[in-house]
């Protein structure tokens, strides 16, 4: 979530969130950095089949995730559907912000059941989940650390956010007063009118 992976010299000394060091024959080491304490470290000679990852769903920008894809896993499914396009099982990397742009985008309330979503709004979904991240990935990411650059100003992609964080401030389409909820522990921001 917030941890990171990169390479420093063998000898570079460890901060107070550096937790592990894999260290190579070049001198070179690998260090792995969790302020949050979200992540965790595995070792398996099959990464594939660990329990982990086995589950794991596709790539969000991948061929296999499209508007059919999501329509199928939902069916049936009470859990809202912002929750069930940040599961992992159902697809990988849709994170907190993402999702309720994305749901923004295709005119979709997160607190609508996942299984309660026809066809042609999974269509508009999984186009509108593609454009965000390419979006997002194009102006340099929306990572914690990304969020605030060194002058203190917000990071470029926050600056043009449709909904996330934008409690009680005007849509952008309609001028309703964006909603904020709480829904598994995470905000979730949307339009009462534009969303349903
Ligand atoms: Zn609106």
């Amino acid at each position: 979530m917030s941890g990171s992976v990169f390479m420093v010299d063998r000898d570079t000394p460890a901060g107070v969130h550096d937790h592990v060091d894999i260290e190579f024959d070049s001198g070179k080491t690998l260090r792995f950095r969790d302020p949050r304490r979200f992540g965790s470290l595995h070792w398996s000679k099959n990464p594939l089949k660990h329990k982990l990852l086995r589950s794991l769903g596709p790539e969000p920008l991948g061929q296999e995730f499209d508007g059919e894809y999501l329509w199928k896993r939902s069916r049936r499914r009470r859990v809202s559907i912002k929750q069930f396009i940040m599961n992992a099982d159902v697809v990988v990397g849709v994170g907190n912000i993402y999702a309720s742009e994305a749901l923004y985008y295709a005119g979709i309330s997160p607190r609508r059941a996942a299984g309660r979503v026809a066809l042609q709004r999974y269509d508009l979904l999984s186009t509108a989940i593609k454009d965000v991240l390419v979006t997002a990935i194009a102006a340099g990411g929306t990572t914690l650390r990304d969020f605030y650059g060194g002058d203190g100003e917000p990071g470029y992609f926050q600056r043009q956010l449709g909904v996330y964080g934008r409690e009680g401030e005007p849509c952008r389409r309609c001028d309703t007063p964006i909603t904020a909820i709480v829904q598994g522990q995470r905000s979730s921001y949307y339009c009462r009118r534009c969303q349903t």
